[in-house]
């Protein structure tokens, strides 16, 4: 299982990143949605996408929209949005642009699990 944590913030990748892993997941992690996009290009078979929105570079939303766009990412991996911007037009957006589930920050390994629960992504439970 696998996971790629996209945040520009250092302290949400380890934190996540340790959640992640705690949940038997390899972890890559990538600081904006360009290293986002690296990440996919040498891992395409990511599991699970943990995505902030607000990032330099490239922002999460136009690497959602650039993921979903090649055929191959089409459905996988699930793309778990991950960020503080949490109004339901910006929910709205990223669901329509292939979004699977949300995640408010801050957020704790409880909402991680049952947002995996959600989409039917396995994890261990230590
Ligand atoms: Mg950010």
């Amino acid at each position: 299982m696998k996971a790629l944590v996209v945040d520009d913030a250092k302290v949400v990748r380890v934190s996540l990143g340790r959640m992640m892993k705690q949940l038997g997941y390899e972890v890559l992690e990538a600081a904006d949605g360009a290293q986002g996009e690296e990440q996919m290009a040498a891992n395409p078979d990511v599991d699970v996408v943990m995505l902030d929105w607000n990032m330099p570079v490239m922002n999460g939303y136009d690497f959602l929209v650039g993921l979903r766009k090649n055929p191959a990412h089409a459905v996988s991996p699930r793309v778990i949005m991950v960020t503080t911007e949490t109004g339901i037009g910006q929910m709205l957006k990223a669901l329509a642009a292939g979004a699977d589930e949300y995640i408010m920050k801050p957020f704790d390994k409880d909402m991680v699990m049952s947002k995996l629960d959600i989409l039917g992504l396995e994890y261990a439970d230590s």
